[in-house]
């Protein structure tokens, strides 16, 4: 199989993959979910002409000639429903959201009058007809589609479907994910420290990203190099949308996770992609064991022995939540073992992945440009992705190499901001040079507000 390009892969991924299935959730779950449902206003917002401001509602033709001094006849607060009209010379006192009275076309607020004895007030300033009015529906309209599918769910969408008394949401359902770790020198975090071990952090650091895209993964722990125990783990992975295996991906002879995902029946649909890190990064779907087998079940007539072996093994296995196993089949990603290069692989292909079976219309990380602060060795042939620090200077950011860039250097991604991307065909980049930076999780953030007043 040819060595796909980043960009080639990531198309293939993204067309591979669909939106899932919708779920009702309570509005109070929403936040960072993809609406799955078109939203309209049940009424008009504001349902009446309601003042903007503590003040007094007042005819504007009163105001021809300033100073002027008008009777108040009633005190509106927000809630109550005014019970007088306004006649000439005549306005009353208002609080911010409460409804305009008949006969008043403004608003004067509070801070531009002075308020007299005997209920009067004096007006020192004239204004225009609907000054300080929030007009009847001027927020939504009854009937309006106010949200679309599609929309990622934010505090403020959170507010507009309170608004709309939306309590349950139809939003996308998101995918189930497991994730597995492959290789017989791996240590599991609750086993005790052997020094000639290997510490398992990709399963964690992958939960971390998995986390931060709001999906709960579950980890299926540590198969050992032994194509019978790395079979029984994938069959596991199967009952998941998507399974994310680390390691064992390359071409050493005991790497199984090839050999075993296709005997499971993956359709491999990549391999090799030119990037570094992460050369070895395969992506392929296993259809459901259950479905291929019964198929060939309901022409027999009978539940073959593969078919009854399947199901008492998913009953056996502690994911008997996750039962149903999904109806296209399971995504699987093989990682590389190297944990920069996992890492980096999910941010270019996982990421737009589960970002678009959850239904997000933006399913790329963003990328900000940055200038260059050293030069960049960089031979041909593969897109490469350095872990830089960024600054912000004048007009933009600054990108500086995080150190040694070993696909080993765990620590080196922990205190990245980013990954500035070298393309392909580079033969190198010289200190000045602008590069695209692909921001990592939490990067979003910055230490301060960002502009000036
Ligand atoms: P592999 O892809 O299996 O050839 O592994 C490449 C390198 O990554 C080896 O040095 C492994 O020890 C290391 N590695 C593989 N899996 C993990 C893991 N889960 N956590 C940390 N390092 C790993
Ligand atoms: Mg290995």
């Amino acid at each position: 199989m040819e060595h796909l390009s980043v960009s080639e892969a990531r198309r293939v991924v993204l067309e591979s993959v669909a939106i899932l299935g919708a779920e009702q959730v309570k509005l109070e779950q929403s936040l960072g979910r993809v609406l799955a449902e078109e939203v309209r206003a049940n009424r008009d917002q504001p349902p009446y002409d309601i003042s903007a401001m503590d003040g007094y509602a007042l005819r504007s033709a009163d105001l021809a000639k300033v100073p002027a001094m008008l009777e108040i006849i009633e005190d509106i607060k927000a809630g109550d429903m005014p019970s007088k009209i306004l006649a000439p010379g005549q306005c009353a006192r208002i609080m911010t959201g409460a409804p305009m009275p008949q006969g008043a076309d403004a608003v004067m607020r509070v801070e531009d009058t002075e308020a007299k004895a005997d209920n009067r007030v004096q007006i020192n300033q004239s204004v225009k007809p609907g000054h300080d009015i929030r007009r009847l529906g001027e927020n939504m309209r009854n009937g309006e589609v106010v949200l679309g599918p599609g929309t990622e769910i934010t505090p403020g969408v959170v507010g507009v479907l309170a608004t709309v008394k939306c309590a349950q949401v139809q939003v996308y359902r998101r995918p189930r994910v497991a994730i597995l770790s492959n290789g017989n020198e791996l240590e599991g975090l609750d086993e005790p420290v052997d020094p000639n071990k290997i510490p398992n952090s990709n399963s964690y650091a992958l939960m971390g990203q998995v986390q931060a895209l709001g999906i709960e993964p579950v980890l299926l722990g540590i198969a050992r190099d032994d194509p019978k125990e790395l079979e029984s783990y994938l069959k596991r992975g199967l009952e998941h949308d998507v399974l994310l295996v680390s390691g064992g991906t390359s071409v050493g002879v005991h790497d199984y996770v090839r050999p075993t995902i296709e005997a499971l029946g993956a359709k491999m649909l990549f391999w090799r992609v030119a990037m570094k890190p992460g050369h070895p990064v395969a992506f392929g779907i296993i259809p459901p064991i259950s479905s291929k087998v019964a198929e060939a079940d309901a022409v027999q007539g009978v539940r073959s022995a593969a078919t009854q072996a399947y199901l008492e093994d998913r009953q056996g296995s502690e994911h008997r939540a996750t039962q149903q196993c999904a109806a296209a089949g399971t995504f699987v990603f093989g990682l590389p073992g190297n944990p920069v290069s996992s890492m980096v692989c999910f941010e270019q292909f996982v990421v737009p992945a589960l970002r678009r079976m959850m239904g997000h219309a933006r399913t790329h990380r963003r990328t900000v440009t940055a200038r260059l602060t050293h030069n960049v060795k960089h031979q041909p042939g593969r897109t490469e992705f350095i872990r830089v620090l960024l600054a912000k200077e004048e007009g933009g950011y600054t990108a500086t190499s995080t150190g040694a860039q070993g696909s080993g250097m765990l620590l080196s991604m922990a205190r990245a901001d980013g990954l500035a991307v070298l393309p392909a065909d580079s033969n190198g980049l010289t200190a000045g040079s602008i590069v695209a930076v692909q921001l990592l999780d939490g990067t979003a953030l910055q230490d301060d507000a960002g502009y000036k007043e």
